[in-house]
């Protein structure tokens, strides 16, 4: 075969087909990339954009909180004492969480919630009972140790009107009944001062002096169940600012709960919160007091660091009074971010505030680079500066790299479309190329053909029409050879046509009963008549009782397979004397082969060797002339009977061709038949065969 021929221009194509396909890949890698950089740059871009209307709005919506109350404490600060707790309580909510109103005046502080301040900056100011009341008493109880006439004469005051000197009575007489030795007596007198509840002595209450003194009467006594209880709930009391109390008496006695019950200061966020609240009015009232807060400091908010708490501080004061809110993040959190929350959810954000120098005060600051950003105190206006990040870190992330799968994917299946659009098109151009170059070859080989029979037909005819050929016999040969010439010309150009018939489909066959054997037989007589003189025998080979084989077959067109098979037994083999024919029945199949001892076909040849134009190396190299459509046709026309045609050959031994075709019912009448006579006829198109 002549495949390499075709290398030469198909080798051209091959580079720059290679460098296109290598370009256009190379160029949508690099498209690829840029769309991946840019599908990043876009989705970092929309997620700062979204950390900035999150931002915006939490900063809006604190700095509207933030003016809010600043209106709120005007009002609270305006309006007449008895209407101040409700103004306030609308600032602070029915649960007070975490956030006291506090309000002075030139010589009073008032807190609100009243229970939210554990101390005052200020003793609560109460007057004391005149001290003539209780002299008689006291004289009775320390000069003259007279404990029951001391006691007489305080169980008569402490039935007075006036209860503070009511209390003032009770207390002694409690004292002077432990001086007595009388301890449940006085743990009794104990009980009914607690029961009249917040009376204030010498600043401090009368129910708190109570409980303080049965607890050291149960001390003393050594009853530490009852000691217990009530130092519980001492302390609790404390805790809950039940008493309204100065620095000094709030630490004296919650030191003696803690000793009592066995524990140190608390750490509890609660307890450590109070404390800063109260701590922080302390120092407002100092600042205040110490006229600080004055001019551009008479209105302010700034967030401020006590035990360990951040708080905000908001307030606002003239010449007479100062009102104020001191918030812990407790109250942030459920009464201002509680609103902005479900907003933040949405956008997939979370909040943190730091102060000025960075430390937080409401959540801690989180997220990477690109997932954060921050607004300044300056920024907002805020106290705070304002943290914004995304909450839900995976997500975003997870958001990004399903993008860039998604653009990787497309790129990705559109390099797979290139890469196969590009194998695609190469087999095809190579098909083509092939194609054209078999149909180059045939044209010059169809001229070849077509050169010789001419050839000797001009020269015979201008012999014989010059009337140069005397010697008879010698006009008889020239006239045969003119025959002989001529038919192969007929036969050359009915190949063309019939092969082109083939390939359209469009060749009719005439199927009719016809016993192989006989055909065989007699394509192989005419043959060899046909090859006369050229020393080449064809020895027919079948068994002795080979006769009635019946195959349904259109005798012309399988005589001019067998035909084209022995005409390239003969043409192949140079040197052969002989051409087998074997016909034998297997079964029910008929096969008929014709074997020669020449030249051969090599085995990767005789796949491609039925393939229209397709000529074998050896064939081409040996300088045999041929068209390479005789085993095409062959092969049409066994599969229109609907056989098979098969080759076996060793190249330089020989080759065998095989024409296998279905036998016919026995029974049916079989009639050696003349090729061209035809007394039943049916008309078949074969479908055609692809390769
Ligand atoms: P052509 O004979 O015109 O070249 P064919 O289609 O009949 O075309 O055969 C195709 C090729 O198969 C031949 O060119 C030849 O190489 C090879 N071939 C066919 N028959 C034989 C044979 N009997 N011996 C050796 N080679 C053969």
């Amino acid at each position: 075969m002549q495949s390499t021929r075709g290398f030469g221009s198909l080798g051209r194509l091959v580079l720059p087909f290679l460098l296109i396909v290598c370009t256009l890949v190379a160029g949508l890698g690099w498209l690829g990339w840029r769309v991946l950089e840019q599908d990043r740059a876009l989705e970092r871009q929309r997620i700062v954009e979204r950390l900035g209307t999150g931002a915006d709005l939490a900063a809006t919506a604190l700095a509207g909180r933030l003016a809010e109350l600043d209106d709120r404490l005007v009002l609270v600060d305006a309006a007449p004492a008895a209407q101040r707790a409700s103004r306030a309580s609308a600032i602070v909510g029915p649960r007070g969480d975490g956030v006291l109103i506090l309000r002075f005046g030139r010589d009073r502080v008032d807190a609100y919630p009243s229970s939210g301040l554990l101390y005052y900056p200020l003793a609560p100011g109460s007057p004391p009972p005149s001290p003539n009341r209780f002299t008689r008493g006291e004289s009775l109880e320390y000069r003259e140790q007279d404990y029951v006439g001391a006691a007489a004469f305080y169980r008569v005051q402490a039935r007075s009107e006036d209860p503070a000197v009511r209390a003032g009575a009770l207390v002694r007489l409690a004292r002077t009944l432990r001086k007595a030795n009388r301890p449940d007596d006085a743990l009794a007198v104990y009980g009914q001062l607690e029961q009249m509840g917040p009376v204030p002595l010498d600043d401090v209450p009368a129910d708190l002096i109570a409980r303080h003194a049965r607890c050291v009467l149960f001390e003393e006594a050594r009853r530490p169940g009852p000691l217990r209880s009530d130092a519980a709930a001492l302390h609790a009391g404390l805790e809950q600012g039940r008493w309204r109390l100065t620095e000094g008496a709030f630490r004296f006695f919650l030191d003696e709960a803690h000793r009592w019950l066995g524990a140190g200061p608390d750490d509890e966020p609660a307890a450590r919160g109070a404390e800063a609240v109260a701590e922080c009015a302390s120092a407002l009232w100092r600042d205040w007091q110490g006229g600080q807060l004055n001019g551009d400091r008479a209105t302010g908010r700034r967030s401020a660091w006590f035990q360990g708490v951040p708080l905000l501080l908001v307030w606002r004061s003239t010449g007479d009074s100062l009102v104020a809110l001191v918030a812990t993040p407790l109250f942030l959190d459920r009464q201002w971010f509680s609103a902005l929350q479900p907003t933040l959810d949405r956008l997939n954000l979370q909040i943190a505030l730091t102060d000025v120098e960075g430390h937080p005060v409401f959540r801690a600051p989180s997220g990477p680079a690109g997932f954060r950003i921050v607004r300044s105190s300056a920024d907002t206006g805020l106290p705070w500066a304002l943290h914004v990040a995304t909450a839900n870190l995976a997500a975003d992330l997870a958001q990004l790299s399903a993008r860039r799968r998604f653009v990787l994917a497309g790129f990705g299946l559109t390099a797979a479309l290139i890469a196969i659009a590009a194998y695609v098109t190469a087999r095809a151009v190579a098909r083509e190329l092939e194609v054209a170059r078999l149909q180059s070859d045939f044209v010059s080989a169809v001229s070849h053909e077509f050169r010789t029979p001419l050839a000797t037909l001009r020269q015979l005819s201008e012999l014989l029409a010059d009337g140069r050929v005397q010697n008879e016999e010698r006009r008889n040969q020239y006239y045969e050879d003119l025959r002989h010439e001529s038919e192969r010309l007929h036969r050359l150009v009915e190949n063309l046509l019939d092969f082109g018939r083939m390939e359209a489909g469009r060749q009719e066959y005439r199927f009719d009963e016809i016993d192989a054997y006989a055909l065989a037989r007699r394509v192989a007589e005419e043959f060899e008549r046909g090859i006369a003189g050229r020393g080449c025998r064809i020895e027919v080979n079948a068994p002795d009782d080979a006769t009635g084989v019946a195959v349904r077959a259109d005798p012309e067109a399988l005589a001019r397979a067998l035909w084209n098979l022995l005409d390239n037994a003969v043409k192949y083999s140079p040197d052969a004397r002989t051409v087998s024919v074997d016909a034998r029945r297997d079964g029910n199949r008929f096969l008929v082969s014709v074997r020669d001892e020449g030249l051969g076909i090599s085995a990767d040849e005789q796949r491609r060797i039925f393939d229209k134009f397709v000529r074998g190396a050896s064939a081409v190299t040996a300088g045999i002339k041929g068209t390479g459509l005789g085993l095409a046709m062959v092969q049409h026309i066994v599969a229109a009977h609907g056989g098979d045609v098969r080759v076996t050959s060793d190249t330089g031994k020989g080759s065998t061709f095989t024409i296998v075709l279905p036998v016919r019912d026995q029974e049916s009448g079989i009639r050696d038949q003349e090729p061209r006579v035809r007394d039943r006829t049916e008309t078949t198109r074969p479908e055609p065969r692809g390769r």
